[in-house]
């Protein structure tokens, strides 16, 4: 029983066989994806697919690569949007000063006004953060009741630490499996009841799929390493994981 809380489903990279994506990963005991819509564009491909199959799960919003895009048309759409039962978070949002596809206020903007309307709409919210951790950590500070997962979390100690100290979540991909990963400390500094396991797919497939396209079933390898690190039985680890998951997005119980 574990969850793949972050996968780029909606990508094109999945057109040629998404079914038999979908079907490996029931098989690996996943019992529900978060489907990223990282653009209004993607986050409603992402609702045709939760509206077939009600074990996915939706995040609409605008990653900052797209911050340069968000306007009044975009703040109407995902106000409308956050207020379906499928969409269980807003995101991704954030902020990526290493690529800077858009101007660094812009991007800041759209941050802060995507966290104002999840609060509004009452979900949490999935964060991007990339060479911005203390810009990242002073605007969450600025929005603390939201409920909020460091996605893909490759962050350094400060961010960790105001995550944590607001009750957020922390999400690690397969990152985790990389031979250049140097961050087990932040496993271990991550209470059990605060982390996720994601993949992030269909990027950053965990070793040994390394360099292919990932895709949900492979969550599995993420929390088999993480299990592996706090010395844990990976199926402990998947449970701890998958209640989190349902506390912090609101699913029902498993
Ligand atoms: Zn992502």
């Amino acid at each position: 029983m574990v969850i793949d809380t972050h996968c780029h489903l909606a990508d094109e990279a999945y057109d040629p066989d998404r079914p038999e994506v979908l079907s490996r990963a029931w098989a690996a005991g996943l019992v529900r994806i978060v489907a990223i819509g990282e653009s209004p564009a993607t986050a409603e491909r992402a609702l045709v697919l939760a509206t077939a199959e009600p074990r996915i799960s939706v995040a609409a919003g605008v990653h900052p690569h797209h911050a340069g895009e968000w306007s009044d048309d975009v703040r109407r759409w995902l106000e409308a949007t956050l207020r379906r039962p499928e969409v269980v978070a807003a995101g991704e949002m954030g902020l990526d000063y290493h690529y800077d596809h858009a101007p660094r206020d812009t991007q800041r903007s759209a941050f802060e006004a995507q966290l104002a309307l999840a609060r509004t709409a009452g979900k949490a919210a999935v964060i991007h953060a990339r060479e911005a951790d203390d810009d990242v950590a002073a605007i969450l500070r600025s929005h603390p009741d939201v409920p909020a997962v460091l996605h893909s979390f490759s962050s350094g100690p400060r961010l960790l630490r105001a995550g944590l100290d607001l009750r957020h979540y922390v999400s690690f991909s397969g990152m985790v499996t990389f031979k250049n990963w140097h961050l087990d400390q932040a496993i271990l500094d991550t209470p059990l009841d605060r982390i996720l396991v994601e993949t992030d797919g269909p990027y950053l497939a965990p070793v040994p799929h390394r360099g292919r396209r990932n895709e949900p079933a492979f969550v599995v390898r993420v929390a088999e390493r993480i299990a592996a690190v706090r010395g844990l039985p990976v199926g402990e680890l998947m449970a701890a994981t998958a209640a989190n998951a349902a506390r912090v997005f609101g699913f029902p119980s498993l």
